[in-house]
């Protein structure tokens, strides 16, 4: 059993359509997958329909922006009820300042490149998630950077003088709300130092106390030391330990499968989740 349950399409900052996502997961010869683009579920019908033409396991999933403290962290959800109203209201808060946040770093960009407002909205699928990624695909386009990775070394970097932040829902608040949306949440990535600041321990001890399901100690962004302390805290917390790819397409080095999650950790996630049923693609 070869199970992934991090990805991302154009629904977000992947490059990939959900259904290329989904065939391209049953290429890699996966059995289950799970789309979790950055705040939004409209990847799901698309995915869904994929999955089964494929013959490939889908849980459908999310990757929730939150704030612990003004620290940030991404937030896993499986299999919660897209039509949960509580949690949809901070989603489209999230989506909306992500977009408004987008405009003042190109604003911030503008004075010192060519680049436009349209040259990014040009790059941003319809309804999609708007992140950093398209601002970096907009200056590929313009010939400015080579490609992702420079455009954040040089310009898009969280300490970077053109960086701007967006609405983020305190992580604990999130751990509730997913939790009564029927949803499983895993933390994303907790030891990701390259990326920027990371939380405590205790912060994820308060995630636990309040709901929290899994920890990623498997990760691309980890390194071997962080990964065995996520695992360590994991077993300390009784909770599940996951490893995935964060599969962004073109857009990162990450590639399907190079980190997988245990059979046992999945059952575990799936006795817990009780707002919408996977697609089983693969008993089809
Ligand atoms: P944002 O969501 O706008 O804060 O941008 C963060 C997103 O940018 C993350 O979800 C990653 O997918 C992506 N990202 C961060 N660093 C890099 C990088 N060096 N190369 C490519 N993508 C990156
Ligand atoms: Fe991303
Ligand atoms: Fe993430
Ligand atoms: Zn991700």
């Amino acid at each position: 059993m070869l199970i992934d349950l991090h990805t991302h399409s154009t629904a977000s900052d992947g490059t990939d359509a959900p259904q290329e996502v989904m065939a391209q997961a049953a290429a890699a010869g996966l059995d289950v997958v799970a789309l979790t683009d950055h705040d939004t579920t409209i990847g799901w019908s698309a995915a869904a329909q994929a999955a089964l033409e494929h013959g490939i396991d889908l849980i459908p999933g999310m990757e929730i922006s939150c704030t612990a403290h003004g620290v940030s962290v991404h937030l896993l959800s499986y299999l919660h009820d897209p039509n949960f109203e509580p949690l949809l209201r901070e989603l489209t808060h999230a989506r909306e300042s992500r977009r408004s946040r987008a405009r003042r770093i190109v604003d911030r960009l503008a004075a010192d490149m060519p680049l436009t407002w349209d040259d990014v909205a040009g790059v941003v699928a319809d309804g999609a998630t708007v992140g950093r990624p398209h601002i970096a695909d907009a200056m590929v386009a313009r010939g400015i950077v080579a490609d992702r990775g420079e455009a954040f070394t040089r310009y898009l970097h969280n300490g970077s003088r053109y960086y701007a932040s967006h609405y983020a829902i305190d992580v604990l608040d999130a751990v509730r709300l997913v939790r009564l949306a029927g949803g499983v949440p895993v933390i994303a990535h907790p030891f990701a130092a390259l990326r920027g600041r990371v939380v405590s321990d205790d912060v994820i001890e308060e995630m636990a106390a309040a709901g929290l399901v899994g920890i990623e100690a498997h990760h691309l962004d980890h390194t071997a030391e962080a990964a065995r302390h996520a695992e360590e805290l994991g077993a300390t917390l009784g909770l599940v330990v996951t490893g995935s790819s964060d599969f962004h397409g073109d857009g990162k080095p990450n590639r399907l499968a190079d980190r997988t999650t245990r059979p046992e950790a999945l059952e575990r996630i799936l006795s817990q989740a009780t707002g919408t049923a996977p697609i089983l693609g693969r008993s089809g």
